[in-house]
């Protein structure tokens, strides 16, 4: 299995491609030119779409590709209500927030339009799927967002969005974010993994789970 990581510029959202053969599975497809380039290089078919949760700056490319490639994606139920608002996942405020943040005006590549998205499937609470022989565990972490999820690989690789990144701690002041659902149910699950897992975060670099905690 191949871990492949495309950095977009849409606030430097990380999506992942990960390959089995000539097999794939794509987590939040962010920027559907770089999908697409990618794609073009390495002749792979996308069984799937993960969506970890609802922020533009990792599902912008989310409609195209699954048309272009026509494969389902899948999301927890309330990421996917939150998807089909533009302010509820921040298209709407995100050239605004940019700006803000680095007191700048968006260059073309990194602006956005609002936008509304679906996914095609949902699930609540943890969802277990079978891939290419291996395990798949999605499971619901609010904290950073209502719909937050994080994906588990053979117990050994966790794809975790925003939920969990090397170097800066969850972000919990967007909507729908939630310190207390963080402390009570997201992190107490986090500490029931090895700590040796590789956890591939929405932003930034990958690093071993047992550093973090
Ligand atoms: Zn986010």
């Amino acid at each position: 299995m191949l871990i492949h990581t495309l950095t977009s510029n849409y606030y430097g959202s990380n999506c992942y491609i990960i390959s089995e053969g000539d097999h794939a599975i794509l987590i939040d497809p962010a920027d559907a030119g770089l999908v697409r380039d990618f794609l073009s290089r390495e002749d792979l078919t996308i069984d799937l779409g993960i969506l970890t949760h609802e922020h533009c700056d990792h599902v912008y490319g989310c409609s195209a590709i699954r048309e272009e490639y026509n494969c389902k994606m899948i999301a927890s139920r309330i990421c996917d209500i939150n998807l089909r608002d533009n302010k509820k996942n921040y298209s709407r405020y995100y050239n605004s927030f940019i700006e803000i943040q680095t007191r700048l005006p968006v260059d073309t590549q990194s602006k956005m339009d609002p936008f509304t998205t679906y996914a095609d499937e949902v699930f609540e609470n943890e969802k277990t799927l079978e891939w290419c022989g291996h395990i798949i565990v999605l499971r619901e972490t609010p904290g950073h967002s209502q719909g937050s999820i994080c994906i588990v690989i053979d117990n050994s690789y966790l794809f975790s969005g925003d939920t969990l990144m090397k170097d800066d701690s969850t972000e919990t002041h967007f909507i729908g974010g939630d310190k207390e659902q963080l402390a009570q149910i997201t992190l107490p699950w986090f500490k029931t993994l090895p700590e040796s897992i590789i956890v591939y975060a929405g932003h930034g670099e990958s690093f071993r789970l047992g550093d973090k905690l």
